[in-house]
């Protein structure tokens, strides 16, 4: 269970963007990740520990959006990403060519963020 120390990150990221911000944000809308499914994190764990993580933060009313993106590796042999479920040896799964060219699925990443400003209507 790291994912509430993913989030606290995460929330302390939008929390410099928010000061950096030209304008005052007033309050946060959405917050979107992408996580792969390689990355470790678990998004029913995410979206479990998003209600504390966001508790008493520029964050508190903000939706947890999560993008999931699937593991690919590519393979030389078929000549293209080819995608891997979670518990896969990294061999491309059409052809049986051992590959570790992991292309995606270890993605954390903040996506966007949706914010209201004081400028806003
Ligand atoms: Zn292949």
């Amino acid at each position: 269970m790291h994912e509430l120390g993913l989030l606290t990150s995460v929330v302390e990221a939008v929390e410099r963007a928010a000061a950096e911000a030209t304008s005052k944000v007033s309050r946060v809308e959405n917050v979107a990740l992408k996580v792969g499914t390689l990355s470790g994190a678990v998004p029913e764990a995410l979206h479990g520990s998003w209600p504390l993580a966001k508790a008493g933060t520029i964050c508190e009313d903000a939706r947890l959006t999560l993008e999931v993106i699937p593991a690919t590796v590519f393979c030389p042999t078929c000549n293209r990403d080819v995608e891997i479920d979670e518990f896969f040896a990294l061999t491309c799964p059409e052809c049986g060519t051992p590959t570790g060219n992991m292309t995606h699925g270890r993605e954390f990443a903040l996506d966007y963020v949706e914010w209201s400003t004081e400028d806003s209507p």
